[in-house]
């Protein structure tokens, strides 16, 4: 037993012995003095008592106690006075650890007995849908089987039908069941069958002696339950399997009901886009079934601005439809016309064909007067009744052949024709007069030939008048490059006179010798294939087009297909009015029933099949909107361009109306043509609205609101037109030379550009001298070198050439007196406005400003 004293223990716990000493008394210990031992009981007891009285020390830590008083006097009736004083004490107390421990646990096992209530539910529910599951799958194996038993049973039923008469059904249980025993034979070992089996033997038993049968009421009666047990059960099978084949169904539905209207696809959906030669973004867009604005986006991206009807080329939609991920198959835009083509079949006999002409020349070289000279001799005096009507064609026969002239004379309709591709004309007549000689629409009527690769026949008409030189025109055709037969070449030469007459046969006879060389020939058995030569509006019969029939034949009932319009031809009328059932190869008709009027140059086709028909003229107005688009998308680009700085580009707008097809588009392009002669900036003509037929109120409209001037070609105004004219004080012209409008419209521009302000100098001074006069200031002695100089005119002071300065003069003088005017070589005293800077040698230079009217 190791030993302390006092003193050491106090030393080792770190307290001083006195203090020590006091606690071993209060722990009731004999010590006194330092020196005593202390034993390893009294330090147990020491440290006990130490223990305990810190606990208590704590615990009192642990508690707060708060005391609050609050003192207040109440008065009592006169100077009576109650003092109150109320006490609060409040005593927080901080839970021991042991406590909050125990509590937690408590917590804990409440939790994990939560837990365990939940996993046994858990396995109680996992249980109970094993024990559904169980059941369902019997009940599944159960119906199955019922439908096995069911088919079986039908097939048995099907056995009654056919099974012998010598059948006995039971008396008794007749309408139990209705099956004989021989049926029965067909039913497997089944249990549920097993009560029938036993029923029918009784019923047999029952047929063969039926007193004993009666007798054994038990035993029916138990026939009976067992018999309505067979009955029930193939029925209620049936029912059962009715129900689950109902809920079966409405299950289905039920889950078709319960399924999404949309599924989002799980992976990208390629589709196959057809991209035409152009297509619209918002057509692009359709087909890809994206939205619009995602191709705008991708296009923009590219670098272009697009809008929904933005039109884009077939290689910039193959590229947009690539890049999202389609599939393109490219189409061409022919392959609908490519099916029809294909579906005329152009077989049979060929013949030789009239040709068709075109006569083409210098204004006022006589292609009107050969025209109608030639219409006059020959289809006047063939036809009764004489010429009728003007449909741009006309047919005469020779005594060589028939000719078939197209009666629009002048190269603009022969190019409006060219330019849509369509070749009407074999053989061009070149009217060149001969006492005028080549001019040049000569010069461009043989390069319109020479381009269309159309042979030429010249005529050299006015040779009645004097002077007519026709070897001058050879030898000025030749430099063109039309050489006349008689100098080695291969283009005849006619002198004719369309005002005698004179060498007509002889031309419309070189006509047919050319045309033998073309060896033009048809097939006047296919049919009808032609070119529209023109077209109108007709008040009482609708559209009508004057059509050349330019191979097959043409009859009246024909399904045709002209542009984006088609038809029946309704009625057929030859160039004289006449009514008739059939035209063949080169032979102009005007047809009827068609459902708008056709652009001149247009091809017809007779088509067998209406359904195509409109399915390709539907086609081909999509088409011609899409170029249209196109077209105006390209024109407003083009615009925005042409119009950067050259702000005020003034136009003269028109609006154009004009009797036939023909004539408008040889104004459109004469008009077009004349422009770019005019060759000026600053003014152009831009043919805001037109079209064939009189001026209308809408035309007056359109004019009015595009701020133009109403043209009528041949046509008039109706009354509601001329009232807005009157009213609104529109500019309507009529015209019928076409020359008229473009010498007109020349006017009008000319009007348009205005004056220009020109400077004219007047005279000039040389300074020889300068004065200084405090009055006047610096005057310089001059002398007028050239011109005169004026006193009240704009002057200019110029030294070594270059402007020092603009003004005006404050003085002319000559000696002493003020002066209007100085003429040349006479000196004069010249003091400029607001200008004392005059040295010698400047000169000063006197001019005005005039307005001069500006030519295109
Ligand atoms: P176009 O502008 O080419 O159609 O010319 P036109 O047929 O209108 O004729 C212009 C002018 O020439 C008219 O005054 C005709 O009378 C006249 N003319 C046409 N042919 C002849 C002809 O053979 N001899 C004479 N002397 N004058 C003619």
């Amino acid at each position: 037993m190791t030993q302390v004293t006092v003193k050491q223990l106090a030393d080792e716990v770190k307290t001083p012995v006195e203090r020590l000493l006091q606690q071993m008394r209060e722990a009731g210990l004999p010590h006194t003095a330092a020196d005593e031992n202390v034993s390893d009981s009294e330090k147990q007891s020491l440290l006990l008592h130490l223990k305990s009285s810190h606990k208590v020390k704590v615990e009192e830590l642990r508690k707060i106690i708060l005391q609050r008083k609050t003192t207040s006097t109440l008065r009592v009736t006169g100077s009576k006075s109650i003092s109150v004083e109320v006490r609060k004490k409040k005593v927080f107390v901080q839970r021991p650890p042991e406590e909050i421990e125990a509590e937690r646990q408590c917590e804990l096992e409440k939790c994990r007995a939560v837990e365990n209530a939940a996993r046994q539910q858990a396995e109680e529910e996992a249980k109970r849908r094993a024990v559904e599951n169980a059941a369902r799958q019997q009940a599944e194996e159960e119906a199955k089987r019922r439908a096995v038993e069911n088919a079986a049973r039908q097939q048995a039923e099907e056995a009654v039908v056919l099974s012998s008469a010598s059948a006995k059904p039971a008396r008794e249980a007749t309408t139990v069941v209705a099956i004989p025993a021989s049926a029965v034979i067909t039913r497997k070992q089944d249990t549920l069958y097993r009560p029938y089996k036993s029923l029918t033997e009784d019923n047999n038993r029952r047929g063969d002696n039926n007193n004993n049968e009666r007798k054994n009421a038990p035993h029916r009666a138990l026939v009976k339950e067992k018999a309505y047990a067979v009955r029930i059960a193939p029925h209620s099978t049936d029912e059962e399997n009715d129900v689950f084949r109902r809920s079966g169904r409405s299950k289905a539905k039920l889950k078709k009901r319960n399924v999404h209207g949309f599924q989002s696809p799980a992976g990208p959906v390629v589709r196959e886009v057809k991209i035409g030669e152009t297509i619209t973004v918002g057509d692009l867009a359709q087909q890809m079934s994206v939205k619009a604005a995602e191709i705008i986006k991708f296009i923009f991206k590219l670098g272009t601005l697009a809008t929904i009807n933005q039109v884009l080329d077939q290689e910039t939609a193959q590229l947009v439809a690539e890049e999202l991920g389609h599939k393109v198959t490219l189409i061409s835009d022919t392959a609908l016309e490519d099916s029809l083509a294909e579906s005329l079949k152009f077989e049979g006999e060929t013949v030789f064909r009239a040709p068709v002409v075109t006569v083409m020349g210098h204004v006022d070289h006589g292609k009107t007067s050969l025209l109608d000279y030639i219409r006059r001799a020959k289809v006047a005096a063939s036809e009764a009744g004489g010429i009728t009507q003007h449909i741009g064609a006309y047919h005469v026969q020779t005594d060589l052949g028939m000719v078939t002239f197209l009666d629009t004379p002048g190269h603009a309709a022969f190019t409006a024709m060219r330019a849509r591709g369509a070749r009407a004309t074999d053989i061009v007549i070149l009217v060149v007069a001969a006492d005028d000689g080549v001019m040049p629409q000569t010069i461009e009527a043989v390069q319109h030939a020479k381009a269309a690769g159309v042979p030429l026949v010249v005529a050299v008409n006015k040779i009645d008048k004097s002077g007519a030189d026709l070897d001058r025109i050879r030898s000025e055709l030749s430099i063109h490059g039309v050489t006349a037969e008689e100098w080695g070449g291969d283009t005849p030469f006619v002198p004719v006179s369309a005002k005698m007459g004179t060498g007509v046969d002889e031309l419309l006879e070189a006509v047919l010798l050319q045309a033998e060389v073309l060896e033009l020939t048809a097939t006047p058995s296919a049919p009808g294939r032609g070119v529209v030569v023109e077209s109108r509006l007709d008040k009482g019969r609708g559209p009508v087009a004057t059509i050349l029939v330019q191979d097959g034949t043409l009859r009246q009932g024909d399904m045709v297909l002209i542009g984006s319009n088609y038809g029946r031809v309704r009625a057929m009328l030859d160039e004289n009015g006449k009514l008739i059932k059939e035209a063949g190869p080169a032979i102009p008709v005007e047809i009827l029933g068609l459902d708008g009027a056709p652009d001149a140059g247009h091809e017809m086709s007779v088509v067998i099949d209406e359904k195509k028909a409109r399915e390709v003229a539907l086609f081909r107005q999509g088409k011609f909107r899409e170029v249209k688009l196109a077209r105006a998308q390209a024109g407003k680009l083009d615009n925005m361009f042409e119009n950067m700085g050259q702000e005020e580009k003034k136009t003269l707008n028109i609006v154009l109306k004009s009797d036939v097809r023909g004539s408008l588009e040889a104004l459109n392009s004469a008009l077009s043509g004349a422009l770019n002669n005019l060759g000026n900036d600053e003014v152009q003509v831009c043919i805001v609205g037109g079209g064939i037929g009189g001026i209308t109120e809408s035309d007056a409209n359109l004019a009015l609101a595009s701020n133009a001037v109403l043209f009528g070609f041949n046509v008039r105004a109706d009354a509601g037109a001329r009232k807005i004219v009157e009213q609104e004080g529109l500019d309507m012209r009529y015209y019928n030379v076409i020359y008229d409008i473009i010498e007109d419209v020349k006017k009008a521009l000319v009007g348009m550009l205005g004056s220009e302000v020109r400077e004219n100098i007047l005279g000039t001074a040389e300074v020889r001298d300068v004065f200084r006069s405090p009055k006047l200031g610096a005057i310089a002695g001059c002398m007028v070198i050239e011109g005169t100089v004026y006193r009240n005119c704009p002057i200019r002071v110029l030294r070594d050439n270059i402007v020092v300065f603009e003004g005006e003069l404050e003085s002319l003088r000559r000696f002493k007196d003020d002066v209007s005017e100085v003429r040349a070589g006479i000196e004069c005293g010249i003091g400029v406005k607001s200008y004392n800077d005059v040295k010698t040698g400047d000169k000063i230079e006197v001019y005005e400003k005039i307005k001069v009217a500006r030519s295109l």
